[in-house]
């Protein structure tokens, strides 16, 4: 059984069709890179998937319960967990609050969500930045709090927004490394992810997206010579 199984996802804003019965499943363990130009729907999906936004039509199923219906927090306690694309730290608390604001919403219970803040930050690499605001961290130093948020709710499905978008040349094999080490920690993973390099070594599979719909699916290898993903994404330098 697939761990994920989403069927004839659509979601409409006004006139605009963000997710076009957008249908595809994500097996245990596997990296799903999910591509496509800027508007093409990804984190719309994102947003279906994890309860920020209610389909129009279509269906989830996570380990084979449907997710209709269900809050972003009631959906992440299931375990799925999330990053966002667009960052929104709480400014007004320390980095390692930030962390513990998701985990408090598994356990009531201080101690145990300031253990997993800090086991998370320390994965992440941000342990000796607890303390500090988040709004003192740089923007790589924040896509890994982003991360640490996530995984402190300890999710069996991961959904990265762009983890490595914005980010300057140097932070970048810090992020890529993490990545790499949830999967080889068994984490299942859907990333939204433009760089195509990142993509070609850690993705099992490729689900493209071009105007909402869902255009190719297949191996990295596959996706990098279709011709539908290459004149809506990649472009013509690369065929
Ligand atoms: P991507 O993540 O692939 O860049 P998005 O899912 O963010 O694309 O957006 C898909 C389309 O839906 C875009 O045209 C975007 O402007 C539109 N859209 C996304 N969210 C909203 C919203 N809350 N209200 C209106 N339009 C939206
Ligand atoms: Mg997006």
């Amino acid at each position: 059984m697939a761990m994920l199984e989403v069927r004839g996802l659509s979601k409409h804003f006004g006139g605009l069709v963000a997710n076009d019965d957008i249908s595809f499943n994500v097996e245990p363990r596997q990296i799903v890179g999910l591509i496509g130009p800027n508007g093409a729907g990804k984190s719309t999906l994102f947003d279906l998937l994890t309860g920020f936004y209610v389909a129009d039509s279509g269906d989830v199923h996570f380990q084979g319960r449907s997710l209709r219906g269900l809050r972003p927090d009631q959906i992440n306690r299931l375990g799925i967990g999330r990053t966002f694309q667009k960052l929104k730290p709480f400014h007004g608390m320390s980095v390692e609050e930030n962390v513990m604001v998701g985990v408090l919403q598994h356990t009531a219970n201080l101690r145990a969500a300031r253990a997993r803040a800090l086991e998370a930050l320390y994965f992440v690499g941000l342990l000796e930045k607890r303390r500090a605001s988040a709004y003192m961290l740089s923007t790589g130093q924040r896509k890994r709090l982003e991360l640490a948020r996530a995984i402190a709710t300890q999710p069996r499905l991961l959904l990265m927004d762009e983890v490595t978008g914005g980010v300057d040349q140097r932070s970048l094999p810090g992020l890529i490394e993490l990545v790499n080490r949830l999967k080889q920690q068994g984490m299942t993973m859907i990333i939204i992810e433009h760089n195509m390099q990142v993509l070609m070594s850690l993705a099992d599979r490729i689900v493209a997206l071009h105007l909402g719909r869902k255009i190719a699916e297949g191996t990295p290898e596959a996706i990098q010579s279709d011709r539908n993903v290459i004149e809506s994404y990649l472009g013509l330098a690369y065929a």
